[in-house]
Order: structure tokens, then sequence, then C-alpha cells
């Protein structure tokens, strides 16, 4: 047995998590920049409870609100040239995956003035501001992680970058903020949390104690499922999913994704299919591959035994009743998606079976319809 196991993200989870704790930010500083976008955590409370937290603090603040789904280089580098001018000391991200991961690149850019956003994913940086972060998603678990995965149009995909200085300082989880999230948004964050649990475990870079976490995190998924599928989601079940999530982040941050993962990215781009659902939808083709791999094929019956559910297709089931049927591909399409795919070497070498160009071909050959 051989691993290494390292989770500093400080997580304060409960209702009133920003204000019970509202110390947290002094230590970093007295200046902060706060990263969100433009509706949802006005909507929630959360940017509220955050600026009233800082005022109480004597912490001066901006508000950048302009990040989009699916950040963009550009996005970040205007919002780190907003940081710069006003001398930020801090970062504070709310929202869901989109506003943090672009705390996590606006973080390095503001402490790296002369550094262009699209050098971020060299992963060279020597420096970043403190990150602090405020999920108001039940589903990235980016709180609790230290990639940020950046929407990078000239290369047609979304890439990442991450080291421990991008690792959040401090998660302040509340549940209250995913109350009034929609039926579309609650189902595809809840799946990707499932994705990075169920990934995770599956992961080459899999340990015992990641282990213990994604099968904590699967039960858990596999509790919420039934509201999950009724489209009837009771407060208890939004705190569990925050939790399920916040432990997503901490077993990916160990793991890293895995293929699904890696190909997700070309639906996103290109279908404009959330990041969530686009994970969940590649599921089923996911399993058959891996269960090629007998040892592989032993975890994911485990897994769905901790879910609930009688055997590895009612996973697939499952994913299918949650979101519906899936998209379709022609030929080119599928060529095109596995060029791109192959640029995801992380992801590919941590998969469990043995991928090559072939295998991932014929992943995306199950999507065709011509
Ligand atoms: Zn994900």
């Amino acid at each position: 047995m051989k691993f290494n196991f390292s989770a500093p993200t400080e997580l304060l989870f409960g209702a009133g998590a920003i204000s019970d704790n509202s110390g947290c930010f002094k230590r970093y500083g007295s200046k902060a920049l706060v990263v969100t976008g433009r509706h949802s955590a006005k909507l929630c409370g959360a940017l509220h409870d955050v600026t009233d937290t800082l005022d109480k603090e004597n912490i001066a603040y901006r508000v950048f609100d302009q990040v989009e789904n699916n950040p963009s280089i550009e996005t970040v580098e205007m919002a780190a040239a907003q940081g710069a001018a006003f001398g930020a000391q801090m970062i504070v991200g709310i929202g869901g995956g989109s506003p943090i991961d672009a705390g996590k690149a606006v973080a390095v850019l503001c402490a790296n003035p002369e550094m262009h956003a699209a050098d971020l994913f060299l992963n060279r940086f020597k420096k970043a501001l403190p990150l602090l972060a405020v999920p108001t998603t039940a589903g990235t678990g980016s709180e609790a992680t230290p990639y940020s995965v950046l929407l990078v149009k000239d290369k047609e995909t979304k890439l990442s970058f991450g080291s421990a200085l991008t690792q959040p300082k401090c998660a302040f989880l509340d549940p209250r903020y995913t109350l009034k999230l929609g039926e579309a948004q609650t189902i595809n964050t809840a799946v990707d949390a499932f994705t990075h649990a169920f990934e995770g475990y599956l992961a080459r870079r899999s340990s015992p104690l990641s282990a213990c976490l994604s099968l904590e995190a699967m039960r858990i998924f596999g509790e919420c499922l039934p509201e999950l599928e009724q489209r009837k989601f009771s407060g208890e079940m939004r705190e569990k999913m925050l939790y399920a999530s916040a432990l997503g982040g901490v077993i990916i941050a160990q793991t890293g994704v895995t293929i699904a993962h890696g190909m997700g990215y070309c639906f996103t781009f290109f279908k404009g299919i959330p990041h969530g659902r686009a994970n969940g939808l590649l599921m089923d083709a996911y399993i058959r591959l891996n269960r090629r791999d007998a040892d592989c094929a032993k975890k994911i019956d485990k897994a769905a035994e901790v879910m609930g559910l009688d055997a590895a297709e009612a996973v697939s089931a499952a994913m299918r009743r949650l979101l519906g049927p899936a998209v379709t591909l022609t030929s080119d399409e599928a060529a095109r998606y596995t060029k791109l795919t192959l640029m995801q070497k992380g992801s590919i070498a941590n998969n469990p079976y043995p991928l090559d160009k072939a295998a991932i071909r014929g992943l995306w050959d199950t999507f065709r319809a011509d």
C-alpha cells in the first residue's frame, strides 16, 4: 500500500456557515475581490452573506459578477485586471463550478500580473492569492479541489490547471444556497457529484482512503436518487447532496478524473450540454468499457450495491431516468471528438481500462446514429 492524501481545504458546513465563521476572511487580508456569476449568487443569498460579513470584518471589496457558464480565459483576464487594480489580497469565489474555477485563475493572475491566462495551463506559476469558496450548487466539488477548468475557444475544448496554490483555503458550505436550484440544474449537478465519486473510485490513482470516501459519497447519492428521479427535492436531500458533492471534490483532488470527464468536454463545447449531464450521458458506454477489466467490474458492482441498486446495469438505467435519452452523433462528429479527447492525457492515463485511439473512437461510436 502506498499513497498520499492531502485535503487541506477547511470545510465549514451548515446553515450560517459564513456568518458563523466570519473570522476566516480576516486571516487573508483586508481587500477582497468577489468573483461570481450574474444572478445565482444574488438570488440564493450567498452574495449578500459574503458582503455583509466582509463589511462586519472591515474588509474592503469589489464584486466582479460577469463569470459565464464555462468561463473563458478572456473573462478571467478581465476579472484579474480589476482585482490587480484594486490591490486585492484574497479572492472569494461564489457560485457553481464556473465562478469558483474562474476564481482560481484570477487568484493566480492577480499574483502574477505579467502572466497571460493562456499560460495557466503550463502550471508553472509560483504564487497565487488565497481563495475562499462558496458553492451554490451541489455537484462540482470545486470548493475542495485545486482544479480550474476553463474554456479555450481556439483549442475547441476545456483545459484544466491547478496546484496546491489553487486549493481553496476555506469552503463555506451552506445548504440553504442550493434550495432554489431549478430541476435540471439540481439533477445535472447531482450527477456530476456522483461521477466524481464513481470515477474517483475506479481511477488508477484511487487509494484505500479515497475509496472510503467514494463509497460514502455514492451511498449518499443512492439515498438521494428516489427524490432526484421524482423531481421532488427536500431540504434534507439538498443538504445530503451538498455533502456528497464536497466529498466528491475531496476525492478527485486525490484521484483525478477519468475518461468520462475527458470526453464530456466535447459534449459541452459542441452541443452546449451542461457538464454534469455530459458526464452522465457517457456513463453507459463508460461502464461497459471499463467492465472489461475484471477488477474494475467488481468495483462497479460494489458501487451499484452501495447505491442500493441491484446491478451495474441499474446505474446506467438510473442515469437514463435522470437525464433522458442520449444525444446522437454523426460519423464526422465521432472522429472530431476522438481527436479532441486524445488531448485529455491525464484522464486517459488515469482510466482503469487502458485506452488507445481506437477505444476512444469506440466510445464515441456508441452515440452514432448514421
Ligand atoms: Zn465534474
